[in-house]
């Protein structure tokens, strides 16, 4: 089993059962005879809180294809498609996970509720992309959110900070801090606060880097159940007439008119989709706009599948090109995460125990009984790091004039200057913006080195930011394909450089004191892993993603590499958007979740504004 998929498997613990659902299913045909103002293509995160938001007015018929069903237990990563790209990583395939069901990634992901810092915020906003910067978007943070105030248990063991003026209160997603958490843990916190990292904040408070706290989680603290797309935005708007969801059924393409309006744009009219139950296919017309909702993989698909991409690229799969616009696709960017693995005394209480199954059944019986234990258990530990933390200022000044001497010899675009200024601002020795995240988790990251009857903690090292891009795009004219996904991992030598060092700080934390102290053995690198290569050859063998792929639909301005405009219109036609994290410019900081909902609330109130009906 790989790295990541174990981890995630130990990790997804707080899931249980949604309630009883409404009768939402319509099927595929009786969807495509209705009379829909707009139609959201992919019911996932963004994609389910816009939908929900545009059916706040009674005036607008919205539809939603989702490709997926309405997992009502969601669990793990199990209902998730995983995609291969064999040419990143010494040739080593790394698996692209993402959630296919109403909800989207929210239904599988790690339950991370995070903000980056208010500076990255504001960077997309310089990027040419007015009414997207901290204080535009925080109301949007918060209108999706009903945060619970920490316990005082929670306050003073783990540091929950909580600053109620700038976290949601009314809003659908419940969020907390763990509840639960392993003894193993508090030390590694400790050793970062020695390192100067500051807690006792709010973890969605803007704040950049050099902090540590237990991360914001989707769960609400009442049932300790996830809080996700479905089960917290459409079930209680389940019973809307005018919002229709058809399950399992695929976007294929979005029909675009044959001519021209007057401004040189093409109207999207309606999407072709199939009933992956029983193939047949359908098209369903559209009176206002479509919204591609398909996350950062499939977004771009649906847009090229419709003739929307690089010319050259669309018509070698014999896809009619109908807009040519050769950024869809391109500037695909995504975090890379290294775990390590090591013994820590097995009177420690951790995940682990999920993997003896008297113990399992028990923990189950617990959590079904009182909603307590470790099946409730959440990351309890985050810290962003600046890079001057990690690496000495020489030694930053020299990557940097290699980067330099890498990046310029390419002779890059406008828009991938305006982006790499943006990024270099980072390797400045004094900068204090966030280029290095690591968390802790009490499992063993590594299935195949886990042993009964042990305890184990992970250290996760987690690059903020790669300067590399790489790019996804269709790989045949069947929309039904996988589209080729490839990652450029370490195009840039710092990229590896980062990576590098990150890892190894990673280890050097266990030596120091409280960790030194719990830490009995390395297990995984092992602990004769020394020089730079052995490292290198570790993180080659094990490294991957955690699942945030982004940034193939950019918004930019369209002559910096620009797929949509600020309001999320696809450039070349009037009412066609994008709402999804595939939207983002630059990866940030952080988890995307928290953002991905943003994006939808953002998109629903620009949409509304249009229509003149935002109040
Ligand atoms: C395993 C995992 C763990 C993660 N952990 C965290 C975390 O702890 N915290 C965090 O902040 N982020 C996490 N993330 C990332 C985060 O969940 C995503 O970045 C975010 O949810 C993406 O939202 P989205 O709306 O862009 O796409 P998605 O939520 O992925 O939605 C896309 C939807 O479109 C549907 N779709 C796609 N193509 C089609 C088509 N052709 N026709 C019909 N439907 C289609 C899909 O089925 C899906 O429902 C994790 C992701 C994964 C996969």
């Amino acid at each position: 089993m790989r790295p990541s998929s174990s981890f995630l498997r130990s990790l997804v613990f707080a899931l249980a059962t949604v309630g009883a659902v409404n009768a939402i299913e319509v099927d595929a045909a009786t969807f495509a005879k209705q009379n829909f103002d707009f139609i959201v293509c992919g019911g996932g995160t963004a994609g389910t809180a816009l939908a929900v938001r545009l059916s706040e007015i009674s005036s607008f018929k919205v539809g939603v294809i989702e490709g997926g069903k309405y997992h009502k237990t969601p669990q793990g990563i199990n209902f998730a498609d995983v995609w291969n790209n064999p040419r990143n990583l010494a040739g080593r395939s790394i698996d692209i996970v993402r959630g296919k069901g109403l909800g989207g990634s929210s239904m599988v992901n790690l339950m991370g509720f995070l903000r980056a810092g208010k500076v990255e915020y504001d960077q997309i906003g310089h990027l040419g992309n007015p009414g997207w910067s901290w204080n535009e978007i925080t109301p949007y943070f918060m209108k999706a959110e009903n945060a619970s105030l920490p316990t005082k248990n929670e306050t003073e063991e783990i540091h929950a900070g909580y600053d109620p003026a700038i976290r949601g209160h009314r809003g659908p997603i419940q969020t907390s801090v763990t509840s639960w958490f392993s003894e193993a843990i508090p030390p590694f916190f400790d050793v970062l606060v020695r390192m100067g990292m500051q807690a006792d904040r709010d973890f969605n408070d803007g704040t950049d880097a050099n902090f540590v706290w237990p991360p914001i989680l989707a769960i609400d603290p009442d049932t300790e159940t996830r809080s996700y797309a479905a089960n917290s935005y459409y079930e209680p708007n389940a019973k809307r007439k005018n919002l229709v969801v058809l399950l399992q059924s695929q976007v294929l393409k979005v029909e675009l008119s044959d001519k021209k309006d007057k401004n040189g744009n093409l109207r999207a009219t309606g999407v072709t989709y199939q009933d992956m139950t029983t193939n047949k296919t359908y098209t369903v017309s559209v009176k206002k706009d479509v919204i591609v909702s398909g996350g950062g993989i499939q977004s771009p698909q649906m847009l090229e599948l419709s003739g929307i991409g690089n010319k050259t690229l669309l018509e070698s799969f014999g896809i009619k090109s109908r807009i040519d616009l050769p950024d869809v696709g391109e500037n695909y960017q995504d975090h890379l995460i290294s775990f390590q693995s090591f013994d820590v005394p097995n009177t420690m209480e951790t995940w682990d125990i999920l993997y003896d199954p008297e113990k399992n059944a028990s923990a189950y019986e617990e959590y079904m009984q009182n909603h307590t234990g470790v099946y409730t258990a959440g990351v309890s530990v985050i810290s962003y790091m600046s890079l001057n933390k990690v690496v000495d200022a020489a030694t930053l000044e020299n990557w940097t004039a290699e980067l330099d001497r890498e990046f310029f010899a390419r002779n890059p675009s406008p828009g991938r200057r305006l982006q790499y200024a943006i990024q270099r601002k980072r390797l400045d020795p004094h900068s204090n913006e966030a280029s290095i995240e690591f968390y802790a988790a009490p499992s063993n990251a590594y299935a195949e080195t886990r042993e009964r009857n042990k305890s184990y903690m992970q250290i996760a090292c987690i690059p903020s930011h790669q300067f590399s891009r790489g790019s996804i795009h269709v790989k045949s004219g069947n929309p039904l394909e996988h589209p080729a996904i490839d990652l450029n991992t370490f195009d840039f030598t710092i990229d590896k450089r980062i990576m590098l060092a990150g890892t190894r700080l990673g280890r050097n934390l266990t030596d120091k004191m409280p960790l030194k102290q719990i830490v009995v053995n390395d297990v995984k690198p092992p602990a004769n892993t020394d020089t730079d290569d052995e490292w290198n050859e570790f993180i080659a063998q094990t490294a991957s993603t955690p699942f945030h792929p982004c940034c193939t639909n950019s918004m930019l301005p369209r002559e910096f590499g620009g797929v949509v405009n600020p309001r999320l219109v696809v450039y070349g036609t009037s009412n066609l958007r994008v709402a999804d994290v595939s939207i983002l410019p630059m990866i940030l900081g952080t988890h995307l979740m928290a953002t991905a909902y943003a994006i939808g609330e953002r998109a629903a109130d620009f949409i509304k504004e249009d229509y003149g009906v935002l109040h």
